[in-house]
């Protein structure tokens, strides 16, 4: 089976991507995806949001042990991102849950969560990509699914484009939504 990360990986890539587009990474964690992001736009920028000081003294580390300096690395919650980003974006991530290796108590929540959802997706250019990972393994990770699934299933479809990738027998696998914002030509 394709993994998930590169299912997520497919709707971010170079092709799809000025090389000096602006990017965000709602949940920074240790820093692969914001370094993954980084690679993307190495004229361009990417904002990266995650909570935890560690989070951001991890992330710094490893962009600069890869010498990746095009990263802004905000220690504030996601649901506050259009405080930091004035831009339009290429293209988003959230990675949610806890950071591995960390207090698991420590994870995203459903009501910041879709804040920051709805921010990021008024953000997005026309024809960029969001990508969701969620995990119902966990309970919170559960309402958060439930929560941004019944939110998206009921967008305008002339405006996004929303996908669901899944395992449909394992229901506490994680799975990934990619959110499309249309390119025009079919908005009312
Ligand atoms: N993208 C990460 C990586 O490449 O390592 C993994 C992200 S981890 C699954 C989820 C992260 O979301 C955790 O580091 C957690 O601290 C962070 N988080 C939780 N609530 C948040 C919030 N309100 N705003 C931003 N980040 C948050």
């Amino acid at each position: 089976m394709i993994k998930l990360l590169d299912i997520a990986k497919y709707f971010l890539q170079k092709g799809n991507i000025p090389e000096n587009g602006v990017l965000a990474d709602f949940t920074m964690g240790n820093g692969n995806d914001t370094l993954f992001l980084c690679k993307l736009v190495p004229e361009g920028k990417v904002y990266a949001f995650d909570i935890q000081k560690e989070a951001v003294e991890n992330t710094r580390l490893k962009l600069s042990e890869e010498g990746a300096v095009n990263a802004e690395l905000i220690q504030d919650s996601h649901a506050e991102a259009d405080k930091y980003i004035k831009e339009k974006l290429n293209g988003g991530m959230f990675n949610l849950g806890y950071r591995p290796g960390s207090d698991k108590k420590v994870h995203t929540m459903c009501h910041s969560t879709i804040t920051a959802i709805r921010k990021a997706l008024d953000m997005l250019l026309p024809g960029a990509v969001l990508v969701i990972s969620v995990y119902p393994g966990h309970e919170e990770g559960k309402k958060e699914g439930e929560l941004i699934l019944s939110e998206l299933s009921g967008y305008d479809k002339r405006i996004f484009s929303v996908a669901v990738y899944r395992i449909i027998n394992s229901e506490d696998s994680p799975f990934i939504i990619a959110v499309q914002k249309s390119k025009g030509k079919n908005r009312s």
